[in-house]
């Protein structure tokens, strides 16, 4: 079983026909609780919080996928962060990358902060200045790769090798590259986590959390945590997760590859101020998105996200009110196309001034490709982004 290559993982791990239907597709356990035959005697399900016969399927198939040996679902991407944020004790110091994601900086500020975890956002695609982070009580580092929406890479090894030097813990939020595109416990972080509402999820339609990890004790402390803390998906949700799983691999091909020739096509416009797509040579870490985003065969990939700036607020809703198929909505990684401006939407909590210092402008807009026909999404793009030059 484990010499199966991804796809056929992503159909069959966690999946096998039920014993005693022999339903193909897996059944829903929607049940908070189980008959126990006698005190202290369960058939190893109590409660639903603590375990549930369709969480379990979607936690062995993504711990497959993710190349670990524990998975851990959880309600949201953000349940699934704030849980291993509770692997921390009062006073602990966390190295975090200085672009995460606006509802993990403001957990940051407005709610761990508050708790006496410290935080130090941190460029973690400069060696330097994590080592300069790093202090004796720092206990995690905790990285996106690729940020959202800058789109800015950190190497995984290297931070894996920063962390095994310092003991310390790390975390890897690859929420932007799904499975598929990027396996960071290969490369030594000792935990990853994704949104699952985006790429894995993959239809809009359903929010969750996974994290994946190999370490038993980590895993056994996280597991824990889910059951105590209880941010746990319902039974369904984790079916949907397990239906879309199947589709993974042939969603994110073509996904990633339309991106590909959109963003090619898009660096010839005049009307940009600037386009990011680490899947392009003008990328300042192209290199390392060669070496580090690999498929399952090991061909580089670059994501189906592309930030483009418009340059001015009035282009900006010019070509956002053109636009036709691209959806304005939060959220990413899904079949359908959709645009968003993170300055207002999605890094909202994120003060002015910080995201200004990034390079994160209000006229940014993030791109977020789905599996439509490519020439009709370029041809949604390019007739928008005409008419956006006034
Ligand atoms: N991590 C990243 C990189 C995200 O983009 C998001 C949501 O957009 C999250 C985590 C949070 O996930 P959720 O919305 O499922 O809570």
């Amino acid at each position: 079983m484990k010499k199966w290559k991804f796809s056929t993982k992503s159909v069959h791990i966690g999946n096998d026909p039920d014993e005693k239907t022999g339903s193909v597709s897996v059944p829903i356990y929607l049940t908070s609780t189980y008959e126990q035959d006698a005190v202290g005697k369960d058939r190893g399900y109590d409660y639903s919080r603590a375990v549930n016969p369709t969480r379990e399927r979607l936690e062995e198939n993504i711990a497959a996928l993710a190349g670990g040996q524990f998975g851990i679902a959880f309600a949201s991407g953000m349940a699934a962060i704030t849980s291993i944020f509770q692997l921390l004790k009062f006073n602990d110091h966390v190295v975090i990358s200085r672009n995460v994601y606006g509802g993990t900086y403001r957990l940051v500020k407005q709610v761990l902060n508050s708790q006496g975890i410290d935080f130090t956002f941190t460029d973690t695609s400069a060696s330097e200045a994590v080592l300069s982070a790093i202090r004796p009580e720092t206990k995690m580092m905790f990285i996106e790769t690729p940020t959202n929406p800058l789109l800015e890479l950190s190497d995984i090894s290297l931070l894996a090798k920063i962390c095994e030097d310092h003991n310390i813990l790390l975390i890897v939020d690859n929420t932007f590259m799904s499975p598929f595109g990027q396996r960071p416990l290969s490369l030594g972080a000792h935990l990853v986590v994704h949104s699952s509402t985006k790429f894995i999820g993959g239809h809009s339609d359903v929010l969750g959390g996974i994290a994946v990890t190999s370490d038993e004790n980590l895993g056994e402390k996280l597991r824990f945590i889910q059951k105590s803390v209880g941010a746990v998906p319902s039974p369904f949700d984790c079916w949907l997760l397990i239906r879309s799983i199947k589709t993974l691999p042939l969603r994110a091909i073509r996904q990633f590859d339309t991106a590909q020739q959109l963003a090619e096509k898009l660096s010839t416009r005049k009307e940009l101020s600037r386009i990011i797509y680490p899947g392009l040579p003008v990328h300042p870490q192209h290199k390392l998105a060669k070496s580090q985003q690999l498929d399952p065969s090991g061909k580089p990939v670059f994501g189906s996200m592309i930030s483009i700036d418009m340059g001015s607020i009035e282009s900006r809703d010019r070509f956002l009110k053109r636009l036709k198929i691209f959806i304005l909505a939060e959220s990413l990684g899904g079949v359908e196309s959709l645009v968003s401006v993170p300055y207002v939407m999605t890094h909202g909590s994120i003060p002015p001034e910080e995201k200004e210092f990034l390079g994160l402008t209000e006229s940014l807009v993030r791109l977020s490709v789905g599996i439509e026909d490519p020439e009709d999404l370029w041809n949604d793009l390019e007739t928008a982004l005409t008419d956006s030059s006034g």
